[in-house]
């Protein structure tokens, strides 16, 4: 036994300095690095690893709203926030106080307020960044010093980078395309509002930018959030010049949907990250799923927010949608591929489901997202808000190929 061992030693032992001499002659011709097959291809083309596509739980929340913690809010008390968001079902929340009404101070306002608790959402800490170069979204799942982050807010971004880094914090870029725009480098974010408020038509340019930065091989998660600013008063007496926009822009116009490992507050910050996230006009609409099977074995093995490396075969895509559907509805779905139009389908039933197929190149980066249109859904406690999102059901995060995790 003991001379087995050896005599197979003394032959690895051989391997080894073969492959050590085509390293030698690789490195005279500056070819990577080569394994013990000798095979550098297989290295450059190393599969990327994906989390499974089961095994987690779907959370859905609202990651931008006001209370009376910010002085352009109609005096909106958190307990009403909260309340709505229980009755509807969320999964999650964050309150995004405008942190500059605070002078930065969110510690001892939104998140010392004594209506700052629920039994059913998970809530998260965070702040509406507020700054002269426009408006971001810090967040995370257990309290932080946010005052750190306002007080660099005009410093340069690689300070501000170093800041959040520190922090551990998630840094979101808020409509991006509208008034107060973030006009920060987008290299401080994790993730880009790409719709803001019930208004869906008024997020085309948020959605053009979030392309470009995608086709510049940065991999940065679309998420919503309603802003809503309003809340309804508990008398005519009450209310403010803008109260009238409760009704229309309320908790949840848009939701947000992560995919996250369990149900908790990491988890769903985790999942915003990685982008495993799609968005739905309401609470009550039907959520968007997406999927990827990359080895023709009629399996989905990927989600939105994966990153894969192509293998050269066609692609199976899936789109799905779960919950609330109209039955009967014909619903469209619209793929984007790198920013552009690749095709217009459609899809009806119960649970509603499509699938087409693509060869994504094996030596290039690419992209798919979904936008799903079809019957708007009710929202019996924000009813104005189904007219102003008209035709738009949902949309996903994209699936993605060979983009460098290093970036
Ligand atoms: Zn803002
Ligand atoms: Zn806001």
């Amino acid at each position: 036994m003991k001379r087995d061992l050896s005599v197979r030693a003394l032959i690895l032992r051989a391997l080894d300095l073969r492959s050590l001499a085509a390293c030698a002659l690789f490195a005279l011709t500056g070819c990577a690095s080569i394994g013990a097959g000798g095979s550098a291809a297989r290295d450059v083309v190393a599969p990327l690893p994906i989390a499974s596509i089961t095994n987690g739980v779907w959370m859905k929340g609202d990651l931008h709203i006001h209370s009376r913690h910010s002085k352009d809010s109609s005096n909106n008390p958190i307990s009403k926030i909260i309340g709505l968001a229980e009755a509807v079902h969320m999964d999650y929340l964050l309150i995004s106080d405008h942190d500059n009404h605070v002078n930065g101070d969110v510690a001892h306002n939104t998140w010392s307020d004594p209506e700052f608790k629920s039994k059913s959402v998970i809530l998260l800490y965070g702040a509406e960044w507020t700054t002269p170069r426009g408006h971001g979204t810090a967040l995370s799942a257990t309290p932080y010093d946010h005052q750190r982050l306002y007080d660099v807010r005009n410093d340069r971004d690689v300070k501000i980078l170093a800041v959040k880094k520190q922090l551990g914090i998630h840094l979101s870029a808020n409509h991006p395309a509208n008034a107060n725009a973030f006009t920060f480098s987008y290299d401080l974010v994790d993730s880009v509002e790409v719709w803001n408020s019930a208004v869906w038509s008024s997020n085309a340019g948020a959605i053009r930018i979030w392309d470009g930065l995608l086709k510049s091989g940065r991999k940065l998660t679309g998420r919503g959030g309603s802003d809503s600013h309003h809340g309804y008063p508990d008398t005519p007496a009450l209310a403010t010049p803008l109260s009238y926009e409760a009704p229309a822009n309320n908790v949840g116009t848009p939701t947000t949907w992560v995919f996250g490992a369990e149900r908790s507050g990491q988890a769903v910050v985790d999942a915003l990250t990685n982008g495993r996230v799609s968005i739905s006009a309401n609470p009550y609409a039907p959520r968007v799923a997406f999927y990827a099977s990359l080895h023709q074995d009629g399996r989905m093995d990927m989600m939105m927010g994966d990153n894969a490396r192509p293998t050269g075969k066609p692609v199976v895509f899936r789109v799905e949608l779960s919950g609330k559907t109209v039955s009967g509805a014909l619903y469209t779905v619209k793929v984007v591929k790198d920013g552009a139009p690749f095709a217009s389908l459609s899809m009806k039933g119960e649970t509603p489901m499509v699938e087409f197929t693509d060869t994504p190149d094996t030596g290039q980066r690419s992209y798919y997202r979904v936008e799903v249109e079809g019957p708007p859904t009710a929202y019996p406690e924000v009813p104005g808000s189904v007219a102003l999102s008209g035709k738009m059901v949902a949309l996903s995060n994209p699936i993605y190929f060979n983009f460098d995790p290093n970036f």
